[in-house]
């Protein structure tokens, strides 16, 4: 759909993939007015196929449009966009056991001019690709980068949105990742550059103690880091699962102490994309560390199997976040 103002949004509809013709002064290319979304559609056990939580993204992407001083896209009207899309590719929505279609919903400004303000002409597209494993080694614990160098995020920045600058700021660092060989960048925040903010695409959960008295730590939304989706469920799960969770403030030292000490049994990072993958190798100038015996921990799995069997279907779904495509 397309918006302009004093039009509003208009001329939605289908189109085949393919090119999009834009002015060489397309705001967006130049200011980064731009935002977007990730979810997934999942195949149902009777035939029909739904996707998790897409209120929860259509209400990310508003707030993001309203940070970045956009006009936001009506709930109806994002989830029509998602719903008309999963329908007429219906036939790409994979069956095998986690194959998804993975959704990206995004609104880039349009208007044509050079200078800095906000556009008066929007964008908004939705497009659809089949997914797989994320990560190529599946359920292996994954090796982070806490970076030092760079900051993701700062009080009062943007840090709490899907905008594109966010992830153009983090690349250089995840090319510091790459050559310390590891596979992602860990954040740190902005002031103290000493508490776990979230992982590139994923937010993080601690695991201290083991069994049935485990309890879970997770970074607090401290408006530096994405209130994830997946996150929020998961929070949700773990205390049905009798687990205490608690969001709050968590420095490297304490990770890295509790893991020497034995009270951090485990660590996992959540997106929709990846869902859940253990972490094991730390790398840090102030010294590595490694959570676990390098296969996922039970806690960490348990959870991605309660997760997954919601959304595929596979247990009834008691907190309504499916959602049907009809
Ligand atoms: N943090 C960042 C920076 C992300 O890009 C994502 C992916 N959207 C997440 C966390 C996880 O969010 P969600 O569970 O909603 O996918």
């Amino acid at each position: 759909a397309r918006y302009q103002t004093g039009k509003g949004w208009y001329d939605a509809r289908l189109t085949a993939y393919g090119p999009l013709q834009l002015d060489p002064s397309t705001a967006a290319l130049h200011y980064a007015q731009s935002i977007f979304e990730g979810l997934k559609a999942y195949a149902q056990p009777d035939g029909s196929v739904a996707t998790f939580r897409p209120e929860a993204n259509a209400a990310r992407f508003a707030r993001g449009a309203r940070r970045l001083a956009m006009p936001p896209v009506p709930e109806d009207g994002f989830l029509n966009a998602v719903d008309a899309l999963v329908d007429a590719d219906r036939d790409w929505v994979p069956t095998g056991a986690d194959q998804t279609l993975y959704l990206r919903p995004y609104q880039l400004a349009t208007e044509p001019f050079l200078g800095v303000r906000p556009a008066s002409e929007y964008l908004f597209l939705v497009i659809a690709s089949p997914a797989g494993a994320y990560f190529p080694r599946g359920v292996q614990p994954v090796s982070v980068y806490l970076s030092e160098d760079y900051i993701r995020a700062a009080p009062g920045g943007t840090g709490d949105v899907k905008c594109a600058g966010n992830y153009a700021a983090s690349l250089l660092a995840q090319e510091q990742a790459i050559e310390a060989g590891c596979d992602q960048v860990v954040w740190l925040d902005a002031v103290e550059k000493r508490y776990v903010e979230e992982m590139g695409g994923m937010n993080l959960f601690f695991v201290l103690g083991s069994g049935a008295d485990a309890e879970l730590v997770t970074p607090e939304l401290t408006g530096t880091l994405l209130p994830g989706i997946t996150r929020d469920s998961l929070i949700t799960l773990a205390r049905e699962l009798g687990h205490t969770v608690t969001e709050r403030r968590w420095s490297v030292d304490e990770w890295r102490a509790g893991v020497a000490d034995g009270t951090v049994t485990e660590t996992f990072a959540c997106g929709t994309a990846a869902v859940i993958t253990p972490v094991g190798e730390v790398k840090a100038r102030t010294g590595d560390f490694t959570v676990g015996d390098g296969t996922p921990g039970p806690l960490t799995m348990k959870l991605r199997e309660s997760l997954l069997d919601i959304q595929h279907g596979r247990v009834a779904d008691t907190h309504g976040w499916l959602h049907r495509v009809s």
